[in-house]
């Protein structure tokens, strides 16, 4: 079997205590062996990876990923693509996710039905590169909610199922099953970007969410929300959702409600679309727009809901929204900084939701284990040329990550390019 070992490097394991300096042996796809005691695991059989000065951390998890969108500035670049470029452009970037360190990526929803599932598949058989992928579904709404643009003079193929009443409903969520996804994505919510459906309306019914939940549980998959709304929130908790989306709005009653199931969902705030749209003027949107749109209230209330629900020990994970041309995809891990400056999260445990978290949420429902370096867990690793703790923007910059492992594979080494920065 392949055997690698890495020897001593700062081991940073996800798991709650501070980083220490060990070796750590990995043997197929999964970490075999860490030692707190450099020296201790024989080496013999192995290829070695001198860690000297770095940090040993497991990989980055984006939790709501859109593997088909890159540079979006509308709709039409979603729909207007034809599906064979629109797989090309998928594979480039699930690539750009595992270049910038993204071992796995948590599909929150696709811009056609089987672009996830066509670029997994590759994925997995070895034959693109790519992080580990749980492929996400069209976003499925309702007539006239968020992703549904057609009007009755005017009907438009857009990049969403629409089903309407639980009986087609439970229709759409099968055909997205057939079609080998693994997450379903529910519009439940309005969103800014729809005017006749803003943030805090609520289109889609309990009955629709619940027959959604149940049906995609009978395939084993998962459920994920797009819920900016009080209510999307309530209900889709009162439905059994997996993994719910932006969660900005809440009052005491909802925030109750989140925490009581804290063990069972993920939650992802998905702030960088946001700030980058109030923050950092772009050629497509102006911090005017911005806030025209409601964006910075959605943001206030983003900061007070999700610093609550670290507090109560919500599982979030980072990620969301990024591939829109001012959102850039590759610069995912943004994201970690952003829980630290706007929730309150210290570093070490915003690189928990971007690591352990994320593992947790990709392997939910399975015996797999994901995102700490400890033994049993599967072998996704990154090698940080520094400390990504002191400074969580070194993730951002590719050439840190001196070794990117997926599965127990080396993706990249350049260790000894970093060694000779550590030498000079
Ligand atoms: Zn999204």
């Amino acid at each position: 079997m392949n055997k690698t070992m890495i020897v001593g490097a700062r081991i940073w394991d996800a798991g709650g205590s501070a980083a220490f300096d060990g070796d750590v042996l990995i043997e197929g796809n999964r970490v075999r062996a860490v030692s707190r005691v450099p020296g201790q695991i024989g080496q013999s059989g192995s290829q070695v990876i001198d860690g000297k000065g770095m940090t040993l951390m497991p990989g980055l998890v984006e939790g709501h990923a859109h593997l088909s969108f890159e540079g979006v500035t509308a709709t039409e670049d979603l729909i207007a693509p034809p599906p064979e470029e629109h797989t090309l452009l998928t594979a480039r970037v699930a690539k750009v996710l595992l270049d910038h360190g993204f071992t796995s990526a948590y599909g929150a929803s696709a811009a056609k039905a089987r672009l996830d599932v066509a670029v997994r598949n590759e994925v997995d058989a070895g034959r693109l590169p790519g992080p580990r992928i749980r492929a996400a579904s069209l976003e499925i709404t309702v007539t006239g909610g968020l992703g549904d643009e057609s009007k009755t003079h005017n009907p438009r193929v857009g990049a969403s199922l629409i089903a309407d009443g639980p009986e087609e409903m439970r229709k759409a969520v099968r055909l997205s099953c057939r079609d080998g996804c693994d997450n379903i994505k529910l519009d439940v919510s309005g969103d800014p970007f729809y005017p006749s459906t803003p943030a805090h309306s609520t289109p889609m019914s309990f009955e629709e969410i619940r027959m959604a939940v149940d049906t995609a549980h009978s395939f084993g998959r998962k459920v994920n929300a797009h819920t900016r709304s009080i209510e999307s929130i309530q209900n889709c908790l009162r439905a059994g959702v997996d993994v719910l989306y932006h969660c900005e709005y809440t009052d005491e009653k909802t925030l109750d409600m989140l925490e009581e199931a804290r063990d069972r969902i993920f939650v992802a705030p998905t702030v960088s679309l946001f700030h980058t749209m109030l923050h950092e003027a772009s050629p497509w949107v102006t911090p005017e727009t911005a806030r025209a749109m409601g964006i910075d209230r959605l943001l206030d209330a983003s900061r007070k809901t999700h610093t609550e629900l670290r507090k109560r020990g919500i599982r979030h994970v980072i990620g969301g929204d990024f591939g829109f041309a001012w959102s850039k995809q590759g610069t995912n891990a943004r994201d970690i900084g952003f829980f630290i400056d706007y929730y309150g999260y210290s570093p070490a445990d915003a690189l928990r939701c971007a690591t352990r978290n994320g593992g947790l949420q990709m392997t939910m429902g399975s015996t797999e284990k994901l995102g700490e370096i400890k033994e049993g867990f599967l072998a996704d690793l990154l090698l940080v040329d520094g400390d990504p703790i002191a400074d969580v923007s070194i993730l951002l910059n590719p050439d840190r990550l001196a070794v990117i492992m997926k599965d127990g594979q080396i993706y990249k080494n350049t260790t000894a390019v970093a060694q000779r920065r550590a030498a000079a």
